[in-house]
């Protein structure tokens, strides 16, 4: 398949290489040269003109920062250029009302398009571990399907425009929650004077047992193997966990969906970050305790 990729960053980079890997051919395009070069060494041709990189293509995949950017790129480079038949897969985080409105552009212009946002970071994106939650229809999905399972390891359909791009800021606002939640009572506990190390052992299977606790402990030598222990670094970053957790309010106000707790992590991770610690994993937070 001929494949044009738009946004060659941190995760669109590793994510064209396992489609040039899997034996697409793979037109890039991205702002930045350093981008271009590396997808250029990974064997992509490139392109500095998104129009012209869309040319001739029989899918488009986007991995963009946010859904100003999705928008501008889809209205003014994709739709009407890429051929009639192509089908539009933008894998971002964006909003879930951007996401519904570009879908109905390309719709109108008769693409099939998906929301693909992934789950899994860098490592899963040069892996080619990659999950991916699908909002479009159902021919669109079909359509979208064997060039998303070349990137990763899971690809499910989770419902009409934009169900992607809900499925994923919902389970980012649970995964907040019950990280903020694992970090509070292991700091009580290890406070009463229970060894932490104790206390996961006991919660971890019992009623407490979740993914923060069980597969992703925060506190550095306590539970599993987790970015606590390599002093925050790699993982899942604070900064990005607050991009989803702000995009999830604006999607809660919109819906008028009550999320008392996702409001508190909200503004939890606000503050957490804004002392400068965007960089570091999110289950850094523990830190606060
Ligand atoms: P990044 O900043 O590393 O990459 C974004 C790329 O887009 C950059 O190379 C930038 O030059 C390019 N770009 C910006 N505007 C452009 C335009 N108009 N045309 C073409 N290219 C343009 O970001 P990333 O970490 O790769 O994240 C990309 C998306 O994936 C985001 O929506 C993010 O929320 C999501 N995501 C990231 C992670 C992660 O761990 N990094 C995990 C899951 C989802």
């Amino acid at each position: 398949m001929k494949i044009a990729f738009i946004g060659l960053g941190n995760m669109g980079g590793g994510m064209a290489a396992n489609l040039t890997k899997a034996g697409h051919e793979v037109n890039a395009f991205d702002l930045s040269e350093d981008a271009l070069a590396a997808a250029k060494d990974k064997g992509c041709t490139t392109f500095t003109d998104a129009r012209e990189a869309v040319q001739g293509a029989d899918a488009i995949v986007s991995m963009l920062p946010n859904g100003e950017i999705v928008k501008t790129v889809y209205i003014d480079s994709v739709i009407g250029h890429a051929p009639q038949g192509a089908v539009l897969i933008d894998c971002s985080t964006i909003d879930v009302a951007t996401a519904k409105e570009v879908a109905a552009a390309a719709d109108g212009a008769g693409y099939a398009m998906v929301d693909a946002p992934v789950s899994g970071g860098i490592a899963a994106a040069n892996g080619g571990t990659l999950t991916f939650m699908i909002g479009g229809s159902d021919e669109a999905f079909k359509r979208a399907e064997p060039v998303l399972q070349d990137m990763g390891k899971a690809v499910i359909h989770a419902g009409d425009a934009g169900a992607g791009q809900t499925a994923k800021i919902c389970n980012n606002m649970l995964l907040a929650i019950s990280m903020i939640g694992t970090a509070e009572a292991m700091k009580m506990a290890q406070k009463l004077g229970l060894d932490p190390q104790k206390f996961y052992e006991i919660s971890s299977q019992s009623s407490g047992y979740c993914w923060s606790l069980n597969a992703y402990t925060p506190m550095p030598g306590v539970g599993v193997d987790s970015p606590a222990d390599n002093d925050y670094q790699g993982g899942f970053a604070t900064a990005l966990m607050l991009k989803d957790l702000r995009l999830a309010m604006a999607a809660a106000d919109e819906a008028d969906a009550a999320v008392p707790l996702g409001a508190r992590a909200a503004s939890l991770y606000e503050d957490f970050s804004g002392a400068g610690n965007g960089g570091l994993d999110f289950s850094a937070i523990i830190q606060t305790y």
